[in-house]
């Protein structure tokens, strides 16, 4: 049959042909090593916590080798597409300040020399390409019907092998002018693969995450472009990372058992395939209704909250601690980097691909509020009155206009115990913070004063009326303890921890409890950052009328 004939007939409206896009889309010029990668979403939902893992990793594979990654949006299934959900997916990157250096960039704008980077502007490009491969003898037209095909499904119920292949492969032995009748007559068609695969053969992938990986070659002959002439996945993402110049193709390993279709396609094309790092998906302890851990299971977009990346919005978790708790995740060596370098930018940390678990790392919160602990405890007090502005002004507006009324009053208070060497790791979120700092606000400070059970209503009274007396706005820290222990003998405390442990029987108690009443007194809590400097910036009017509702209270 005459190769060219049939692509002509097939096509007729392709007048490029490959060396077209060969020139138009030539061989990046980067520095030696420089890897390009890319993340190629469908847009069918939002962004997940998977495919931000997913892309963090495709950007600091790239990033590390001094490459490019980019971001292609894969929408050749358009009844999976949702409304939005391009501009869902690079919202969601941008909010973890994941920014492709080129690729699409807003529902319609592109940048950089290698797109268009959304698949449904690229027919013509696919079909050049399949054209080639029908000339070359590697594609035919398949006009079974999805009756025939279900009809090939049965009757293959018990056969080792399934799908369209060898003698099942009905259409791939039409002649010319079979296929022109049948063009003739306007049947539907789709383009097949013409798998030059040997079922004897075996390939091995050496992929950066799993490893060596032994599969049985393809020999099916797959769907390249579907009857609306649009391509499958298989066949678009391998024309696309050969003319964007992709050189690993970092993504989900339920990609795995596609990749000896992939390498066959690429191979069909004439492409140099490229390497491949397959992630394992992040997991999750299974618990039972009780609580006790059962096993493990991928995190899930339906039962988990957290799976979904507004989830971490939402709680008000900085970007900079999902991504670095990301990276516990994706390095395991990232902890240990952390614990030597604690104030460098994540960006200095030297990723490896290698160095991905290949059986999925286990997705914990607790870890996570732990690492963002340590997030935020370096955050200056304006980037965390910053961040918790921008979160309380989308999920709590009445805090939002109690911080913006008086930014001055809520620096210096996110300033408490924050900076020096050892900063207070108290917040994980920023919807923890209202609680946290209530006492500092008016409308939001609650006395019900509970007090410690061993301390007693009269000497709790007592200390808040001697501390009243002495009481100077002025004093700075040293000042303020002195002041402290003084009061403790007239009260049965004793101002030394030691003498107190010494004789318990002897104190009512020490200087600690006398300040944990002035606490409490103060700020209704038992636990605050340094409370002089609260009183501080309370200031002397609100300090004394605390003071006195206090003692009212214990009357
Ligand atoms: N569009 C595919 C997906 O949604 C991408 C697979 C790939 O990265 O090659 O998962």
């Amino acid at each position: 049959m005459d190769n060219l004939q049939l692509a002509n007939l097939l096509f007729p409206e392709i007048d490029k042909t490959p060396e077209y896009y060969e020139n138009k889309y030539p061989p990046r010029s980067l520095p030696e090593g420089a890897r390009v990668t890319r993340f190629a979403p469908s847009p069918t939902g939002f962004l997940h916590l998977g495919g931000l893992f997913a892309a963090t990793v495709a950007a600091k594979t790239a990033h590390a080798s001094n490459g490019i990654f980019y971001l292609r949006i894969e929408d050749t299934d358009k009844k999976r597409e949702v409304e939005g959900g391009i501009g869902g997916i690079i919202d969601g990157l941008a909010y973890f300040g994941v920014v492709p250096d080129e690729g699409r960039i807003s529902q319609s704008e592109d940048k950089g020399d290698y797109g268009p980077y959304r698949q449904s502007e690229r027919r013509e490009i696919y079909q050049t390409f399949a054209k080639a491969l029908v000339e070359n003898g590697l594609a035919y037209p398949c006009f079974c019907s999805e009756e025939d095909l279900a009809e090939l499904r049965a009757a293959q119920e018990n056969e080792p092998v399934k799908g369209y292949h060898g003698k099942w492969a009905k259409c791939r032995t039409l002649g010319l002018e079979q296929i022109q009748e049948n063009l003739a007559a306007g049947k539907p068609w789709t383009l097949r693969l013409r798998s030059q695969g040997d079922p004897e053969k075996k390939i091995i992938i050496d992929d950066f995450i799993r490893g060596k990986i032994e599969m049985p070659a393809n020999v099916a002959d797959i769907v390249l472009l579907k009857q609306d002439g649009i391509p499958t996945y298989h066949f678009a993402h391998c024309v696309d990372d050969h003319l964007m110049r992709s050189t690993h193709i970092v993504r989900g390993d339920e990609w795995i058992a596609s990749v000896p279709v992939h390498i066959e396609l690429f191979k069909a094309c004439g492409f140099k395939v490229p390497k491949y790092a397959h992630i394992a998906p992040i997991m999750k302890e299974e618990c039972d209704e009780s609580g006790n851990v059962i096993g493990k299971r991928k995190l899930s977009k339906r039962k988990d909250p957290e799976a979904s990346v507004s989830f971490y919005a939402q709680a008000g978790y900085p970007a900079e601690s999902v991504n670095e708790y990301l990276l516990t995740l994706a390095n395991s060596n990232f902890e240990d980097w952390r614990r030597a370098n604690p104030d460098a930018p994540q960006e200095a940390f030297p990723f490896n691909l290698k160095k991905m678990s290949a059986s999925g790392a286990l997705f914990d919160l607790a870890k996570l509020n732990d690492v963002s602990k340590n997030v935020i405890c370096r955050f200056s007090a304006q980037k965390v009155y910053e961040n918790v502005l921008a979160w309380a002004k989308e999920q709590d507006s009445a805090f939002y206009e109690l911080l913006a009324a008086d930014a001055d009053f809520a620096v210096q208070m996110f300033a408490i115990d924050r900076g020096g060497k050892k900063p207070r790791k108290d917040i994980a979120k920023w919807s923890e913070v209202k609680d946290y700092y209530a006492y500092f606000f008016r409308d939001l400070y609650e006395n019900d004063f509970a007090l410690p059970e061993n301390v007693s209503r009269e000497d709790a009274a007592a200390i808040v009326r001697a501390y009243k007396e002495v009481y100077s706005a002025a004093d700075d820290k040293d000042a303020w303890f002195a002041r402290i222990k003084e009061l403790c003998a007239p009260l049965g405390f004793t101002p030394n921890v030691k003498e107190y442990k010494k004789a318990p029987d002897a104190f009512k108690g020490h200087v600690g409890d006398v300040s944990g009443i002035i606490r409490i007194a103060v700020t209704g809590r038992r636990n605050t950052p340094d409370l002089c400097a609260i009183l501080a910036l309370l200031g002397e009017e609100e300090v004394n009328r605390r003071l006195e509702a206090f003692l009212e209270k214990m009357n």
